[in-house]
């Protein structure tokens, strides 16, 4: 034996291929026989000792006399270097892999700087038209050839030498080399007939001698020759799909595998896999190799994280802290409308993230505020009052108003601004702590408890029940506890596609749109909570006489009106006796007795019953969200573009009823109607009419008898935190590989995702797998460092906030896994370093560091000047922001 090198496993582990003194002799004086190397050339000697080319570029000057010239460690990836070595050595014979050579190729003066080139061996990977041509283009007189074979065997086993004027769009790997044999089989073993693909053997002289204490996987692939009476002669089957061409040389295809080359590297993808896999925080993992937008190969890790491992993340406050931080930034900020007291800073909208009308924000307020003053409030305690926008619309009617907020910031803007709204210090108590905290809050006192628009930042559904349950303790007999803007755990699909779909190209692929989704989902950073949470928590407290689950009433369709709701908590009057509920109601089912309005119209006013109840309404405000949800899941019928989607959707005949027509038709006959979501399809809700004269039950979603005593109250809430095991993942298993791959076998990048894609045998679709987000493989793309003070601070904070090692000055924020919330922080962070008023919504417009570092300079000197005219650039319509 010669050597072993090493060289990529399949099953995680490499794998030692061994070669011979005899078979490498063979290679070198074949190599001395065909090209003649004489003693005044040189070569140069730049590939590492662990691959097989280093193997000629040592022996072949050392065996003729000719010239060994030594690049330095790393030597080979710096075409800079190259170019410069070459000249200053007169290098006359050296060695490239295909895709190193098309970045040498774009050196500049090769012609003059690199004249001592005679000759140019390329091996590794497939050898382009492209690259050829580019090649004779900048070298006139040098050879180029193109060799061909594994580690398995004594370095390569064909060759073939470049035309340079050819039209040939394919490069042969030629023919086999003295004392070697190539055969190309079917899958019976027999010889493929000319140009008919099949699997590339090797045979003869060349054949290495296995795999180092690998017997089993020595003979799957060594096998004995069929073609000769030689004893103890093997074949060595490559893996490699080629054919015979009628001229006589082969063609090489590509593979019968999943081994690919990146960069020449040969990679068995499942070695990484395997490795990805041993991480405690990851289920299951695949890899691939993809182009990127110039043609480079990367290779690409698609990670399903093993969601159990979030609990063994370090804990931490960070929704609550989170949640402080945002409000800490509003308070600073001027309210976007003109009154200070409904201050709407933060209403951004997911969907453009624009600040959202103020019709629609005074349309929810008013919305909020109905059943809170039909409680006709005299001693409320807020939890999570923010800057005040329910505070200055109620507590002029109150003794007392208690609020409180994690966020000093907006408890000092409200203190701030209770003058302006006429409201006495001593009737308005103020405190700074998390929602949790009810040291010093009175018990039996107040008669309306309210958690608005807040529950989103909690971190678990637990959370959410211990808050409940102190705040009931709070409470007065007869009281209420509102909990408002709860978001619907059961519409976060829709939500994820409902804003995904609105913001896609019409020619987005719908595997992209899908991909895109699942994203949001995993990324998911807020509390989203099942509507029958509320029921479950009837069902186990006595002190609770009634829930009441309310959609919003709203004629515009945002994302607060149709993915949230209100849920109402009463507090027995007298917990012995509890109300007195009409039972009697009769309920109908919407498409099972094909109701319409009209009909709907026609019993109520023809009958007049005293309480009477639809199921199962279509909701015209998610329906369409909802079917786009069930065309992204199943497949075959999906549509293959976005446009096709939308078309598809547009084109269903299922149409819903705004819940609204129904409340105004029912109020308009004299009855109190209640609307909730309906507990069997989170796309349809119940509605329930009764006579005001009447005690009405629960809708069936907050009827605490429906009720299952067994579920887990983590079950009624998504997990926030598996967004921190998402964000983090990246980071982790990169540093994690780095340790246990060599470098070349790190994946560029890293897509998470909640499942694997199977093929209809349970197997692996490799084929189904997304494409990453352009900008997410561009990352490994040449790194820019920040250049100037201010991208250094800019890219620090990104990269605190967003979870990222190396932040570049043309990464872009969405790429690095940014979005509203991170934005929001990043914003805080820039402004409190750069003292200038940053708006957050630079941060949405297709932002890198170095735009950004721009527009701060800008921004920077214009608030040095404030006597000078200058247009805003951040308002500007010709600004470069
Ligand atoms: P290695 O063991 O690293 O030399 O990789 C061997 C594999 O690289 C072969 O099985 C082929 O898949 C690929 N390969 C090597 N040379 C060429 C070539 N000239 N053209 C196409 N593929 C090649």
């Amino acid at each position: 034996m010669a050597y072993v090198i090493y060289t990529s496993g399949s099953t995680g582990k490499p794998k030692g291929a061994m070669n011979s003194h005899r078979a490498v002799c063979n290679r070198l004086l074949w190599m001395q026989d065909s090209f003649g190397l004489t003693p005044d050339e040189c070569v140069l000697q730049k590939t590492p000792f662990s691959f097989d080319v280093s193997v000629w570029e040592f022996f072949w000057p050392l065996m003729t006399g000719a010239r060994l010239v030594l690049a330095r460690p790393g030597g080979h990836r710096d075409s800079h270097y190259l170019a410069e070595l070459i000249a200053a050595q007169q290098i006359s014979t050296l060695h490239f892999v295909p895709s190193m050579l098309r970045v040498f190729l774009q050196e500049p003066r090769l012609e003059e700087r690199c004249g001592s080139v005679t000759r140019v061996i390329c091996s590794g990977e497939a050898l382009t038209f492209d690259i050829q041509q580019r090649f004779f283009a900048r070298f006139s007189a040098a050879h180029l050839y193109n060799m061909y074979g594994p580690t398995e065997a004594a370095i390569d086993v064909t060759a073939w030498e470049c035309y340079r004027d050819t039209a040939d769009p394919v490069v042969p790997i030629g023919r086999p080399i003295a004392n070697t044999k190539i055969y190309i089989l079917d899958e019976h073993m027999h010889p493929a007939p000319l140009e008919v693909p099949g699997e590339l053997y090797i045979g003869g002289v060349a054949v290495g001698c296995g795999y180092h204490n690998r017997p089993r996987l020595t003979a799957e692939r060594f096998l004995p020759d069929p073609f000769t009476r030689e004893a103890g002669a093997r074949i060595y089957r490559t893996g490699d799909l080629a054919c015979w061409r009628t001229d006589g040389h082969i063609e090489y295809l590509g593979r019968t595998d999943f081994q690919v080359k990146v960069h020449g590297f040969r990679i068995e993808p499942g070695e990484i896999e395997a490795t990805v896999q041993q991480h405690p925080t990851v289920r299951a993992a695949a890899v691939v190799a993809r182009p990127d937008s110039t043609g480079d190969t990367r290779l690409v890790a698609y990670v399903v994280p093993n969601t159990d491992a979030v609990d063994s993340l370090p804990t931490t406050d960070e929704p609550v802290q989170e949640w402080g931080s945002i409000y800490d930034l509003y308070y600073r900020q001027d309210a976007p409308t003109a009154d200070p007291l409904f201050n709407t800073a933060g209403w951004i909208s997911s969907y453009t993230g624009q600040q959202m009308p103020e019709a629609e924000i005074r349309t929810w307020l008013h919305d909020t505020l109905v059943p809170v003053q039909a409680q006709q409030p005299r001693r409320v305690y807020e939890i999570g009052c923010g800057t005040g926008m329910l505070l200055f619309a109620l507590a002029g009617g109150c003794s007392e108003y208690w609020a409180s907020d994690p966020a000093g910031g907006a408890i000092a803007y409200v203190r701030q601004h209770l003058a302006q709204a006429q409201l006495a210090p001593e009737q308005v108590r103020l405190l700074v702590r998390p929602a949790d905290d009810f040291s010093d809050i009175p018990q039996g006192y107040f008669d309306t408890l309210i958690i608005n628009s807040v529950v989103h930042y909690f971190p678990t559904a637990d959370y959410l029940l211990h808050v409940l349950r102190q705040a009931f303790k709070a409470l007065a007999p007869g009281g209420m506890v509102l909990v408002g803007d709860v978001r619907n755990m059961h519409l976060l699909r829709a939500f994820h596609t409902s804003v995904q779909l609105f913001q896609a190209a019409p020619d987005l692929p719908i595997h992209q749109l899908r991909h895109r989704v699942q994203t949001q989902l995993l990324n998911e950073e807020q509390l989203t909570i099942d509507p029958a949470f509320f029921a479950a928590l009837h069902h186990t407290d006595p002190q609770i006489a009634r829930v009441e689950i309310r959609l919003k009433r709203s004629p515009y369709p945002t994302e607060h009106t149709r993915f949230r709701y209100n849920a109402l908590l009463y507090k027995a009057a007298d917990p012995a006796t509890g109300p007195a509920v009409d039972t009697g109601v009769h309920w109908r089912h919407w498409q099972e007795d094909e109701l319409t309005i009209d009909g709907l119209r026609a019993w109520l006013t023809q009958e007049q019953p005293r309480a009477a109840g639809v199921t199962d309404i279509f909701n015209a405000r998610v329906l369409t969200d909802a079917i786009a949800v069930n065309l992204l899941l199943r497949p075959p019928h999906t549509p293959t573009t976005t446009a096709e989607l939308r078309r598809q959707i547009s084109g269903t005949n299922q149409r819903g009823i705004d819940p609204d027509r129904l409340r105004d038709m029912g109020e308009s006959l004299g009855y109190t109607v209640q609307v909730g979501w309906s507990p069997n399809d989170a796309a349809c809700f119940d509605v329930l009419f009764t006579r005001p004269d009447s005690t009405p039950p629960p809708l069936p979603i907050a009827d605490p008898q429906r009720a299952n005593p067994q579920r887990l109250w983590q079950s009624y809430a998504n997990n926030p935190k598996q967004s921190l095991l998402t964000r983090t993942l990246p980071t982790l298993l990169r540093a994690y590989l780095a340790t246990k791959l060599p470098e070349y076998m790190v994946p560029a990048a890293f897509v998470i995702i909640d499942a694997l894609p199977l093929s209809p045998n349970g197997k692996l679709d490799r084929r189904a797998l997304p494409e990453p987000d352009a900008a997410l493989l561009e990352r490994d793309r040449p790194y820019l460092a920040p250049r100037t003070p201010v991208e250094v601070m800019i890219a620090r904070i990104w990269g605190d906030v967003l979870g990222v090692e190396r932040v570049g000055i043309d990464d872009g924020f969405f790429a690095l896994g940014g979005h509203s919330l991170r934005a929001t922080q990043i914003v805080a962070r820039l402004r409190e370093a750069f003292a200038v008023d940053i708006p957050l919504r630079l941060m949405f417009e297709d932002v890198t560091v170095a735009r950004l570092a721009e527009a701060i300079e800008t921004l920077q000197w214009m608030a040095c000047r404030p006597s000078e005219a200058v247009a805003d650039p951040a308002t500007s319509e010709e600004g470069e922001i």
